[in-house]
């Protein structure tokens, strides 16, 4: 770096003896000055566009003619001139001398309610003091830390080196494109400060008495000046949405707010975050030995995790409120059953006893129309994390460039047919994309009792395939529940082994299989079976049940058919299908639910001689199965599976909660059993020593869990098994929250089941 001497410049310039002394700075450089009078001066060299300078320094005056209670820094002219330019050390630099504020900054005060809401305030009256301002240089500005520009730095994205962060300012960027930009011409502009960072703001008796540094000034949305407020202010903080709520308060008691203003704050704030982790990333290599530039990134990364896990209707109905807006008032819980019941029949469930309005979601967490955050501990079918933006964006530019069907030729048909095949065994290699794992079911059973010319299925216990009338006939879950019917002639069934109930039998459970499908004098065409068994109660099949099952059954010349549905693409955390846990490779493979993160999409996978044997002259076509939209997210899927590691999530995450799902167990006698792999979990609930399913305490369990904002279910025979499934992108804080609320949760059941 160049050595230059400040003070010989403020010297021969200003004609002031001083001492200078360099201070930090992202692109100008700053100088304090010290005269031997006493005097301070801040000396600013820029290589900004004088015109640029000259605009701010009228922008400064104005200010200051407007309301000089703000304090904002005066220009020391030399012979006249605010701005002067000169070469120093072979460069050209133009030069501004301003007076010296005194005060401390806000990073070093102690922080209070009352010290935001002045924020907000002063903030406020700045506002009004620039309104009306004018200058060709502000409107013509293009600033990337201009919030109405976030979109400029998508260009930084790939400069974020962890997927898993990026995928968040992915997210933001995407609800920012969707949200905000078509409102954005609507909200009231002016010329704005833009850079209410911590380091820029003074304080004097406990409240803000001035701002420095209006080098980000620009026109753009008024909201956008409180936007840059609350993202540096509330950095740090356990609680941001508490702090940020004084200094809209605060900003909206100097310049009242409008409704639709607010409406995008949280959306603003999340956009000013992206931006700075952007630019940081950005900086980071292009200048990697100046700290300054990355001063608030580990913060700035720190909040927009915490700000994701705020409800954002949440967040506007608190600054509704602060600021006196009436709220719209969501409809009541009884409103909307009777909504529902009119058109909606009453056949489709609701979970929960008091059922959830959703309102939005952003990976592992889902919102409330009542403000509260859930952490989704259930939804298998979001595997990558709801409204994943990789998965949107694929989905949505493709909707938008081509969405036909498989009587045409077109590449992404192909492309997503090997990307899949490369995750499966060599000789599964012929698919079939179909809408529903119902539908991949179905056509696995017909596919096999077209091959075998047997009409036969062989089902496990409690197993559940899907809703179509074959489906059901091969769903003891359904057929033997409530509503059902006696099972079919067709339907072999085989015992559950589950290893909690009958433990040490899985070598009578293999032999009794087996004879069944000995006596049925090859009748059978398949047997369809889950690898975990997650209707039965997230029953893992001991090994070597599904090892012998499959090779007994060959022999006998019927079919193997996986069902992995709920444990597929990596779920199990060792490997990416359950059935390779268990050394069987079946000869169909059905999927569905997070092939395409709940868009519908669905597969059957077989071998080239099953595939080839149904090739009878007869078409199987499926409107929208493979079609390229579907292929786009499914190839998305596939991609964010692999970028984001998720496998490998879901064993390590599966692996610790399993850990401390075990030491809950040993303190409470009603989890009578822990169980799964990665994350397909379940967690047993028992009355007794005689194992007595706890049906009602599971229930109760996961309303309260619900209340305390976890969202689980339960299934198994008796209802009485707590299922976890959730997104595979869930991190350590999420177990934590979950453990402490299920354990508080279990000491108050026990006491009530005592
Ligand atoms: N198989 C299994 C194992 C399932 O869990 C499900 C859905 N719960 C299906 C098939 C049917 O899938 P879909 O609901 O997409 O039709």
């Amino acid at each position: 770096m160049t050595l230059i001497n400040a003070a010989a410049i403020v010297k021969k310039n200003y004609r002031l003896d001083c001492e200078s002394e360099l201070l930090a700075g992202y692109l100008d450089k700053n100088f304090l000055i010290k005269t031997k009078q006493g005097e301070k001066f801040i000396l600013k060299l820029s290589q900004a566009p004088s015109e640029l300078l000259e605009a701010q320094n009228s922008l400064l005056g104005y200010i200051d003619k407007r309301d000089p209670s703000l304090n904002v820094q005066k220009v020391v002219p030399a012979n006249n001139h605010l701005l002067l330019q000169n070469e120093i050390e072979g460069e050209a630099w133009n030069i501004r001398l301003l007076t010296y504020l005194e005060g401390q900054h806000f990073a070093e005060v102690n922080h209070t309610k009352g010290l935001m809401e002045s924020l907000g305030g002063y903030l406020g009256r700045l506002t009004n003091a620039m309104n009306g301002f004018s200058h060709p240089e502000f409107k013509a500005r293009t600033l990337e830390w201009d919030i109405q520009r976030t979109l400029l730095n998508r260009k930084y994205l790939d400069k974020i080196s962890a997927p898993q962060d990026r995928k968040w300012v992915q997210y933001y960027m995407l609800q920012f494109n969707e949200l905000v930009v078509p409102l954005l011409p609507d909200l009231r502009h002016s010329v704005i400060y833009g850079d209410a960072n911590d380091r820029n703001i003074l304080i004097k008796n406990e409240s803000v008495n001035s701002v420095i540094d209006f080098g980000d000034a620009v026109y753009s949305q008024v909201i956008n000046e409180l936007a840059i407020a609350i993202t540096y202010a509330v950095m740090g903080k356990e609680d941001p949405l508490g702090w940020a709520i004084p200094i809209v308060k605060g900003f909206h008691s100097q310049y009242p707010l409008e409704k639709n203003e607010i409406a995008v704050l949280y959306y603003l704030v999340a956009a000013r975050l992206c931006i700075s982790v952007c630019q940081s990333a950005k900086s980071k290599i292009e200048d990697p030995d100046n700290e300054y530039i990355t001063v608030s990134e580990k913060p700035a990364w720190d909040l927009i995790r915490k700000w994701g896990k705020l409800n954002p209707g949440k967040v506007a109905k608190s600054f509704y409120q602060i600021c006196g807006f009436s709220t719209e008032k969501t409809k009541s819980g009884k409103e909307i059953t009777e909504l529902r019941a009119k058109h909606i029949s009453k056949t489709l469930s609701l979970s929960y006893r008091h059922p959830i309005q959703m309102e939005s979601a952003a990976f592992q967490f889902m919102f409330d129309s009542g403000g509260k955050t859930y952490l989704d501990l259930v939804n298998n079918i979001m595997h990558v994390g709801h409204c994943h933006p990789k998965v949107v964006e694929a989905g949505r530019r493709q909707m938008a460039k081509l969405n036909t069907n498989t009587r045409y030729h077109y590449d992404l048909l192909t492309i997503y047919a090997e990307n899949l095949c490369n995750y499966l065994p060599a000789k599964l290699n012929k698919i079939f994309l179909v809408n529903s794992g119902s539908a991949a079911s179905d056509l696995a059973i017909r596919l096999a009792k077209n091959y075998t010319g047997r009409d036969k299925v062989m089902v496990m216990d409690h197993g559940y395939h899907g809703n179509t009338i074959a489906d059901i006939e091969i769903s003891p879950y359904k057929y033997q529940g409530k509503g059902g019917f006696p099972q079919s002639d067709k339907i072999i069934k085989a015992s559950m082994p589950d290893e909690y109930r009958f433990k040490g039998k899985v070598e009578e459970f293999i032999n009794e299989a087996k004879s069944q499908i000995d006596r049925s004098e090859k009748s059978i065409s398949a047997f369809i079976v889950e690898p975990i068994v997650g209707c039965g109660g997230q029953v893992p099949l001991p090994r070597p049940y599904l090892k012998e099952l499959f090779q007994h059954i060959k022999i006998n010349g019927c079919l193997a058919i996986a069902d992995e549905v709920q444990t597929g693409f990596g779920r199990v955390g060792t490997h990416f299908w359950a059935f390779e846990q268990q050394d069987a490779v079946p000869d169909i493979l059905v999927l569905g639910k997070p092939i395409g993160n709940g868009h519908p999409l669905a597969a059957v996978i077989t071998t080239p001689e099953i595939a080839g044997s149904f090739e009878n002259g007869m078409e199987f076509f499926s409107s929208f199965g493979g079609n390229p939209v579907s292929c786009a997210i499914g190839n998305a899927v596939l991609e964010v599976i692999k970028e984001e590691e998720l496998q490998s999530n879901a064993l390590a995450m599966g692996s610790k909660m399993l850990q401390l799902l075990k030491e809950l167990q040993s303190r409470y006698p009603m989890i009578g059993d822990v169980r799964g792999s990665g994350l397909f979990l379940g967690i047993e609930l028992i009355r007794n020593e005689n194992l007595d399913p706890a049906t009602d305490g599971a229930k109760i369990l996961i309303n309260n869990m619900k209340d305390r904002g976890v969202l689980l279910s339960t299934d198994g025979p008796f209802n009485n098994v707590i299922k976890i499934k959730p997104p595979l992108c869930i991190d350590e804080s999420d177990i934590d929250f979950f453990l402490n609320n299920l354990d508080k949760e279990l000491q108050s059941l026990s006491e009530e089941f005592k």
